[in-house]
């Protein structure tokens, strides 16, 4: 759940998660529909989905523990270099780092380098024997992010009350390495099509669009739009930016009466559907259901 969202956000959920699935297995034998219902509005769905399959394959195959070295953990679902370094440390006690944004720039400053000039793998293994001395290697890994987060900040460190302000190159050196700036998202324009059954208060959702990341979850037809133009047939409703995941995209809403949709479609309510309905598409029913 902390992949890519803050903690405040997470908790919550995460409480509401474990009173519904207090141990492996009852998360692994659940469903899809039942664990992303949970999920609903969190985003980033595939991490739902590939927490589930994740249980499935501890229970089944692993005697419901985690495996101990880093190639079989990449073999769970969704778990790359970064999650299974970090599952290591903090669940096996491993001498091991997970190498995130705030790890590098708490090295990258200690050397007073730019991070893409260091091989962060390397550095780990050359000093293991001096960063591993005090065995907590979950501590460690644990405290190393926070200090990022907390200390080592990307704007304004705090480093006046760091405590290894003294073997900083960064806060010792007046010639201070200039950080790389992160690369902006590029924000994308979609057209989205409603077709409104004005009485029943319903509008049309298909699986069937061009969200790869969203693939699997209902949304009114959307389409990428390459120009501005207005579209025929079509009504105009308003103008929105929306973040979905890590995408940025700046939508134009379009709706119709009509009984009829297209095939692949189906009539959904905001209320009365046993669905999961992704937080983005509930938006959308409620700007466009205020039409009269
Ligand atoms: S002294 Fe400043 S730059 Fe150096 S590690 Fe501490 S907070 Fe970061």
């Amino acid at each position: 759940m902390l992949q890519q969202t803050q903690v405040k956000t997470v908790i919550p959920y995460f409480k509401i998660f474990l009173n519904n699935f207090p141990t492996l297995e009852s998360l692994s034998i659940s469903n899809e529909r039942r664990v992303l219902k949970l999920w609903e509005g969190l985003g980033y769905y595939r991490r739902a989905r590939n927490l589930l399959a994740t249980s499935k394959i501890l229970i089944n195959k692993h005697n419901s523990k985690l495996p101990k070295n880093l190639s079989d953990i990449k073999k769970l679902p969704g778990i790359g270099n970064y999650t299974g370094n970090a599952l290591l440390a903090f669940i096996h006690n491993h001498p091991t780092i997970a190498i995130d944004g705030n790890v590098k720039r708490v090295f990258s400053r200690i050397l007073n380098k730019n991070e893409n000039k260091i091989d962060f793998n390397n550095l780990i293994e050359i000093n293991k024997k001096n960063l591993f001395k005090a065995k907590r290697n979950s501590d460690f890994a644990e405290a190393l992010m926070e200090f990022g987060a907390l200390v080592c900040k990307p704007k304004e460190p705090e480093c006046p009350n760091c405590s290894i302000k003294n073997i900083c190159k960064y806060f010792k050196s007046d010639k201070k390495f200039k950080q790389t700036k992160t690369l902006k998202i590029k924000v994308k324009n979609y057209n989205i099509f409603c077709y409104i059954d004005k009485m029943k208060k319903k509008i049309a959702l298909t699986k069937k669009h061009s969200l790869g990341f969203l693939d699997k979850f209902y949304l009114p037809p959307i389409k990428e739009s390459l120009s501005n133009k207005k579209i025929k047939n079509w009504n105009f409703h308003s103008n929105f930016k929306n973040s979905i995941s890590n995408k940025k995209l700046n939508i134009n809403l379009y709706y119709k009466f009509t009984l009829k949709i297209p095939s692949q479609h189906q009539w959904f309510s905001l209320k009365k559907n046993s669905e999961f309905i992704p937080t983005f598409t509930k938006k959308i029913f409620k700007k466009i259901l205020k039409i009269n």
